[in-house]
């Protein structure tokens, strides 16, 4: 939400989180497995673009589905400032999945041990446990907060779209 109150229409928000889902697949099947090693590939900054690059078909095909489906449950009960463009656009798509993948790999180092960003090139984690899981927490949800409240001010004054 920090990111979107910066970027505004140039980040979409929906690639954003299109982005998280598709990232955590990984660990998610390998929880079920009960594999040792919860993040491989997908949770490396190469791994990151490789998972941008492939959830960039399947944001782009479902875009106009998921566009059509919010501005059906907002409508008559939000501002039309909030609605989604029906049709997504290349560049806030593109930053949108980018910035998703790599700040999840930027935050997950923090948090879990079995993680190497660096991959191929290097198999350290240095911010691994750099702060703590609480001050994350804490910094995670204080910066959403924060972001909310300038994106729904930024929103209130423009009414601009993105
Ligand atoms: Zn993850």
């Amino acid at each position: 939400m920090a990111l979107k109150a910066l970027a505004g229409r140039h980040l979409s928000l929906v690639a954003f989180g299109g982005a998280q889902v598709a990232i955590d697949i990984e660990p998610l099947v390998r929880m079920l497995r009960d594999d040792a090693v919860l993040h491989g590939p997908t949770h490396t900054y190469a791994g990151a673009l490789g998972v941008a690059v492939l959830a960039f078909p399947l944001l782009w095909l479902s875009y106009a589905g998921m566009a059509r489906v919010w501005n059906g449950l907002i409508d008559g009960s939000m501002r039309p400032a909030w609605r989604m463009p029906s049709r997504p656009s290349v560049l806030p798509v593109v930053s949108g999945l980018l910035l998703g993948t790599f700040s999840h790999v930027a935050i997950d180092s923090i948090m879990h041990a079995d993680m190497r960003p660096g991959w191929p090139f290097t198999d350290t984690n240095p911010t691994y446990a750099a702060i703590s899981i609480s001050a994350l927490h804490t910094g995670c949800v204080a910066v959403g907060v924060i972001g909310i409240a300038v994106f729904a001010l930024l929103r209130s004054r423009t009414g601009s779209r993105g």
